[in-house]
């Protein structure tokens, strides 16, 4: 009889598999899909759709060694007030070619370190975004935060913007760990940052921690786990490290020798989610964590729980529109991402050019295969299709990680951890031969 608990198996946890954060996942965008193409599907979007905005600022006042975001250092504010030009351009093309009756439910700024922006230019983009879309007054605000970065006026620019929640970047609290990936981020920083949001009512904190780092032990996820706990987050994501210094060149800085092996990573990955649910935070889905009570916690339980690109959420768009470098936007009917590079795509925006440099279109049975591993990222299981080949899940049935019952395909406890390894079993385009991704755990 196979054992309940997850465990490390090999096997799974070294399966180079997609995040599935998108589907089609990204790896299979190509060039060729552009702003003509993005218009043409916006002409199709039903009555009144829900539009989600995501605004990305691609700037780091210095770089984390484990950082895997499109980010650069600038070389002076002049390099950031180019971008937020080419930005305003950006917000107003498409909104125009947005729905007009579109209705935004969220707005989210990721990076890079939003916080890089000054409090007028926070006040800017958001005027800009708000006087071009339809912002609906209960819209949720989300801004991605340093906490080493925040300053007063800050806050206060962004509260009375309307921004209503924030993810604070935590990682790791240990001392050893925060030196080697060159983040010396205090427990006090944090809690400063936190008091600091509180202060101006933005009370809907999210903190993000990581297992994997160098040097990192089981005890230290714990202590942080414990920390974030204290400091009174509402969700927590734990993230693995993913270590590619042949794509993301500064992580040759990270001594691989300090690296933990995949079976501690494992570890790491379990204790994380043990020390926050002892301390009361629901699981939600593969790597999320909310208080019982948060908005998060609520839709896991009522089933409105959605996943994107920004990890899971409550979120009820059909249409993301992505705007600055590397934003990627959503809608049915497929995928587009804008030019990688600020500069590059500074320079298509301002030059009338097409900023949108590739993407993907989406078929309807795509589309039923990306509802289907929505399904089982977010709640475990999902229905069986007679098309499914029960060959490519037998391994994970014999190994007590799935089991099929009523016409429904079903994660075991023990396979909790293994989600993304089912999810390739049942896409029907990925081939564990070629397709180049990262490990599942
Ligand atoms: S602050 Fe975030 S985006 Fe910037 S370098 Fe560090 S990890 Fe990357």
């Amino acid at each position: 009889m196979p054992s309940t608990e997850p465990t490390f198996i090999a096997k799974y946890a070294l399966e180079t598999v997609p995040r599935y954060t998108s589907y089609p996942p990204a790896t299979k965008f190509r060039g060729g899909t552009g702003l003509d193409q993005w218009r043409h599907w916006m002409g199709q979007q039903g009555d009144a759709p829900a539009l989600s905005v995501y605004v990305h600022i691609p700037f780091c006042k210095s770089m984390c060694w484990y950082c895997g975001c499109h980010t650069t250092i600038p070389n002076g504010h002049q390099r950031v007030r180019n971008y937020l030009a080419a930005l305003d351009t950006d917000i107003k093309r498409r909104a125009e070619i947005a729905p007009a009756d579109a209705r935004v439910c969220h707005i989210h700024f990721g990076g890079g370190s939003p916080d890089m922006l000054k409090a007028d230019e926070f006040r800017t983009v958001m005027r800009r975004i708000r006087s071009a879309f339809h912002v609906m007054p209960d819209a949720e605000i989300a801004v991605e935060l340093d906490p080493r970065e925040l300053d007063q006026e800050l806050c206060q620019a962004m509260a009375e913007a309307g921004v209503n929640r924030v993810s604070l970047g935590v990682q790791d609290l240990s001392e050893e760990v925060q030196k080697l990936i060159h983040r010396i981020q205090p427990r006090e920083t944090v809690q400063a940052a936190v008091e600091q949001l509180r202060e101006v009512g933005i009370t809907a904190i999210n903190m993000d921690m990581m297992y994997g780092l160098p040097a990192q032990t089981v005890r230290h996820v714990c202590d942080t786990a414990e920390a974030i706990s204290e400091m009174g987050a509402d969700r927590v994501s734990v993230f693995g490290y993913a270590h590619v210094p042949w794509f993301k060149k500064h992580q040759r800085a990270i001594p691989e020798d300090r690296l933990p092996a995949a079976a501690e990573r494992f570890d790491q990955m379990q204790a994380a989610g043990r020390a926050l649910s002892k301390v009361g935070y629901d699981r939600i889905g593969l790597d999320h964590f909310a208080r019982p009570d948060d908005p998060l916690a609520q839709a896991s339980r009522g089933g409105g729980l959605r996943r994107n690109f920004q990890g899971y959420t409550t979120d009820p768009s059909t249409i993301l529109v992505g705007l600055g470098a590397s934003a990627i936007s959503e809608c049915p009917q497929g995928y587009v991402q804008t030019e990688p590079n600020p500069v590059r795509y500074a320079t298509a925006v301002t030059g009338n050019a097409d900023m949108l440099v590739r993407g993907t279109e989406r078929s309807p049975a795509q589309r039923a295969v990306a509802t289907r591993i929505a399904d089982l990222l977010c709640h475990f299981e999902t229905r069986l299709e007679p098309a499914d080949r029960l060959d490519r899940i037998a391994d994970m049935v014999e190994d007590g990680l799935a089991r099929i019952d009523r016409g429904r395909i079903i994660l075991t406890e023990a396979g909790r951890p293994y989600v993304r390894n089912l999810a390739a079993r049942l896409d029907p385009e990925f081939r564990f031969s070629t397709d180049q991704h990262s490990v599942a755990v």
